[in-house]
C-alpha cells in the first residue's frame, strides 16, 4: 500500500481537511481553484458565493424561491 496517497488535501484558506484525497484528479473535484488550490466548501462559499458561476451544486441556490402555482 502506498499510504501517502491517502493524505487528504487541505483547504488553502483555513487548512481544514477537504473531502478529497491528494490523488483525486483536480478536474473531478469541487471547490478547486486553478492556480490556487483546493478549498473546503465553507471557504469556497465565502469567497465565491457572490459569483454566478458556482459549480458546487444547486443546494446553494437558496435565494431562488420555488414557483407557487
Ligand atoms: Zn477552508
Amino acid at each position: 500500500m502506498n499510504y501517502i496517497l491517502k493524505i487528504k488535501e487541505k483547504c488553502i484558506v483555513c487548512t481544514d481537511d477537504t473531502p478529497y484525497m491528494r490523488y483525486t484528479h483536480t478536474g473531478s473535484r469541487e471547490c478547486y481553484v486553478n492556480g490556487a488550490g483546493q478549498l473546503c466548501k465553507k471557504c469556497w462559499i465565502e469567497i465565491y458565493s457572490d459569483k454566478d458561476e458556482l459549480r458546487v451544486g444547486t443546494s446553494l441556490s437558496s435565494h431562488t424561491q420555488p414557483a407557487i402555482a
